[in-house]
């Protein structure tokens, strides 16, 4: 910051004080050139005398024009002590004569001569006055020859005085001496400033940031200043809060992963000893323990599988037009030996054959798994319904049980992978805690809209919505 102000500085110092007095005067014969620039290519024109005379008036010259003879045409006095109006006729020649041999203009500088007579006289290029110098001031006379009809020409001379700036660069020098100082002083403060407001939240971000790295802990970005930077704290906090999270769920993964697999492997190996050393315990009940507890490490490993594929976004639907009422009425005759064998009574209420445009295969596994849980949690009555209502263009799904139902806090979490209502006791009832996980991930990939209608003791209504083919 306060190289930049140093650097600004530095620049104005320089074009004030140093070059200051070239560009003055740079500019200053530029003005007396042009102005002669002009009255030549005026000339002719029957308004000269005016425009010379505006010329001399706006920009303080005075303007001779003369024949090569020296007699003056037009004489514009500005100022009472210019050189042209006092000087010889020897001198008017000579600027002439180096006009002439510069072609056709000549510029001199020349130290400021006051002028002690009197000015009576003028007008008279002739008169020699007697001069004094002055260091200070410089005269500048120019001299232009412009061409006649009659092939000779008009000499024109303009003078303009430059004034020495070094008054006016003394002051400037003092204004910038204050305005270097209140300027280093200002750029220190916004420094300070900005150091506050941005490097030192943005350093305390950082350093969070590292923290983050190692993965300890509940961390809280605290940057604060300008909006932008308590904006990015804040998104910080809310990666790191679901960073943790992702952690939290991918511990407690591995727990109910290594947990689920264990209970049926310690089965069946206990099983599996017991039949080898008791030859009596080898009997078709244990036999079958062995192979329900295979199964439902398959069934594990399968969920997993199909959630891990289906989440990666590596299985593509391929929707089809089918038809749904068609479809679960096939499900729904798998679960006759259930409903002969084990008492359930399994129904599906419809009124008509519904088409839906879905990936047939995916579908049939929501049904699967709504049905498994309702068989799985429904009441002493062993009722399961499920249910077609067609709305407005709209096929509704319902899956019935009498159950216990689930708890009001309990149900956004049933969703998650791995949740299970009493995660207590996991044994007592089948399930992996993947189902409805992979119910939702099919059912959102598919845009439908589903949900659940539960309360403690009545049982739950699983469903899912549709949109008519
Ligand atoms: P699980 O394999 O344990 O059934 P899910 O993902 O299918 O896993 O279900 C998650 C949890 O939601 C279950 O553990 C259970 O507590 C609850 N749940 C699911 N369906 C029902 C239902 N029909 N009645 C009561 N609770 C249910």
């Amino acid at each position: 910051m306060t190289i930049f102000v140093g650097g600004l500085l530095l620049l104005l110092w320089l074009l004030q004080i140093v070059f200051l007095d070239d560009f003055y005067k740079r500019i200053k014969i530029n003005e007396i050139q042009s102005a002669g620039n002009r009255i030549a290519k005026y000339i002719d024109n029957n308004q000269i005398g005016t425009l010379m005379e505006n010329i001399a008036q706006d920009k303080e010259f005075c303007i001779v024009l003369a024949t090569e003879e020296g007699e003056v045409i037009y004489s514009e006095q500005v100022l009472s002590n210019c050189t042209i109006h006092h000087m010889s006729y020897k001198d008017y020649y000579s600027f002439a004569e180096k006009a002439r041999r510069n072609g056709g203009t000549d510029l001199q500088r020349i130290p400021y001569m006051v002028v002690t007579s009197n000015g009576g006289m003028e007008n008279n290029l002739l008169k020699r006055a007697p001069m004094r110098l002055s260091k200070k001031m410089e005269s500048v006379i120019y001299t232009q020859l412009i061409p006649r009809e009659n092939g000779s020409h008009y000499v024109l001379m303009i003078n303009g005085f430059i004034s020495p700036v070094n008054a006016t660069v003394e002051t400037i020098r003092k204004q910038l001496i204050y305005v270097t100082f209140i300027m280093l002083t200002m750029a220190f403060v916004l420094a300070l400033f900005i150091a506050k407001k941005v490097a030192q939240p943005i350093e305390k971000i950082n350093n969070t940031a590292k923290k983050l790295a190692t993965g300890i802990g509940d961390i809280h970005f605290e940057g604060k200043g300008y909006k932008e930077i308590a904006e990015l704290s804040s998104t910080l906090t809310y990666a790191a809060t679901e960073l943790a999270k992702a952690e939290n769920l991918r511990q407690e993964l591995i727990a109910n992963v290594s947990h689920d697999l264990r209970t049926p492997l310690t089965l069946i190996t206990g099983y599996a000893e017991v039949m080898r050393d008791l030859p009596g315990e080898n009997t078709p009940e244990n036999t079958q323990i062995i192979i329900d507890e295979a199964k439902r490490l398959t069934n594990l490993v399968n969920d997993m599988l199909d959630l891990s594929k289906l989440q990666a976004g590596t299985v593509q639907l391929s929707e089809i037009t089918f038809n749904l009422t068609e479809s679960t009425r096939r499900i729904m005759s798998r679960y006759a030996a259930l409903t002969e064998q084990e008492g359930y009574h399994i129904t599906f209420a419809y009124d008509e054959e519904v088409n839906v445009k879905a990936d047939e295969l995916r579908l049939s596994q929501v049904l699967y798994n709504l049905i498994n849980n309702a068989i799985n949690y429904t009441g002493d009555d062993k009722k399961v319904i499920v249910r077609q209502v067609v709305h407005d263009g709209k096929v509704r799904i319902e899956v019935i049980d009498t159950g216990e139902g689930i708890e009001e806090e309990s149900l956004p979490y049933i969703w998650d992978r791995y949740y299970k209502v009493d995660k207590t006791h996991k044994r007592a009832t089948v399930g992996t805690g993947l189902g409805l996980s992979i119910v939702r991930t099919i059912l959102e990939s598919h845009g439908a809209e589903y949900g659940v209608i539960s309360s403690n003791g009545v049982g739950s209504t699983f469903w899912f919505t549709l949109p008519q083919a």
